[in-house]
């Protein structure tokens, strides 16, 4: 088996290449030619089958360790094709600090459409999941670390309270398998967001769910079919070679998140610093434990308002913009950009106020990133 950063470069598989290229061709084609009669395993149609993104399923599969994986147009289409599993018959239970459209579509749609049942914790305490299991609890849902506030959950620890038969989804968005590989500590299925750090450039937007179990995956690989959500084949060459520099930009995003997270505690500006890489988050340990790394996001709490919105307009190559995990540095307002739709009161009890800002660190020169910081805060460069 290769190593992480080798299956990064050599990962996909191209059954079709017989010319040599080094890189996945892109099958730009709908329809294709049959070969036979009756053979519906064979290339027929792109919205079921296409080489080009079936190489980029097999790259992220061989990333996380799996069986399989399937490739979507948007983080959101593969979370919306999940969450068609279940009905109104079914309970879910649900990190409570999650991204603002899972928070959307779980509220509006999986449970006020599909009427099912959806408890929201804080995962990151094992025994509120526990006191909230039924015997119609079908799936436990966590992201780790969470969005914006970093809360950190023990997958092994739930994967030991799960309830027989029931699914346990991680998204793994923040971390990617270069850092996490929730499959090996017992999670059923994994979600990403490609469009983060996998693709890793602010230009693609894409989606990926990952599988221990073939049924799992031929269930919902029909489900993506029929309500049309697959990866085009110019967006999964596009991931493709996104993920060939995926293990360099994970390792110097968080070197620099760790060394800006350090001068951010020193800082007289700024009250907290949730980043899972400090030793006093509380997250910190179990991160060590089943992760290889910390990722490089940060969220933090400047003194005011003011001061948040000084840095949000004052910084000049950190970019005020709603996204993460790319090579530039990004700084959002959650509670403006990523979590407007969440009600205040839930918002604040949080603590996503008008003081916390997040920080997605990029692949800058540090020293740039930290005098661009200084003097958004105060006005003085350093
Ligand atoms: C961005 C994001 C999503 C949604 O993905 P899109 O590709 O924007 O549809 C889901 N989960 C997390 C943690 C995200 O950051």
């Amino acid at each position: 088996m290769m190593n992480i950063d080798t299956a990064c470069v050599h990962g996909f598989k191209d059954k079709f290449n017989q010319v040599g290229s080094i890189n996945v061709p892109i099958f730009q084609t709908v329809p294709y030619k049959h070969k036979q009669i009756g053979d519906l395993t064979e290339y027929g149609y792109t919205r079921l089958h296409n080489p080009t993104r079936e190489a980029a399923e097999t790259l992220v599969a061989t990333l996380e360790n799996a069986v399989g994986s399937l490739a979507f147009t948007s983080g959101m289409a593969a979370a919306t094709t999940l969450f068609q599993l279940f009905d109104s018959k079914d309970h879910i239970i649900s990190t409570e600090d999650l991204y603002g459209g899972t928070i959307t579509l779980l509220n509006k749609y999986t449970v006020e459409k599909n009427g099912v049942e959806i408890d929201f914790v804080n995962t990151g305490n094992i025994s509120d999941i526990k006191a909230k299991i039924k015997p119609n609890t079908k799936a436990v849902f966590i992201e780790t670390p969470t969005n914006p506030m970093m809360h950190v959950t023990d997958i092994a620890a739930v994967k030991a309270i799960m309830p027989k038969g029931a699914l346990l989804i991680v998204d793994n968005t923040f971390l990617t398998p270069y850092f996490l590989q929730p499959l090996g500590l017992g999670a059923d299925i994994v979600l990403h967001s490609g469009t983060k750090y996998l693709a890793g450039h602010n230009d693609t937007l894409c989606g990926f769910l990952v599988f221990k179990d073939t049924d799992l995956l031929d269930t919902i690989k029909l489900i993506r079919t029929t309500f049309g959500a697959p990866l085009a084949p110019m967006d999964s060459f596009l991931l493709i070679r996104g993920v060939k520099t995926l293990a360099l930009r994970m390792e110097r995003a968080q070197q620099n998140a760790m060394e800006l997270a350090q001068w951010m505690t020193t800082h007289p500006k700024i009250k907290n610093v949730y980043y899972t890489g400090l030793p006093n988050h509380p997250g910190y340990d179990i991160m060590k434990k089943q992760a290889s790394g910390f990722g490089a996001m940060i969220s933090f709490e400047v003194d005011t308002a003011e001061t948040a919105h000084k840095v949000l307009l004052g910084a000049k190559i950190i970019t005020f913009a709603e996204s993460l995990g790319g090579t530039e540095t990004l700084l959002t307002y959650p509670m403006e950009n990523t979590h407007g739709e969440v009600p205040e009161e839930e918002r604040l009890a949080r603590g996503i106020n008008d003081r916390l800002l997040r920080l997605s660190v990029g692949i800058e020169n540090i020293a740039d990133l930290k005098s661009d910081l200084e003097q958004a805060l105060t006005g003085i460069a350093i």
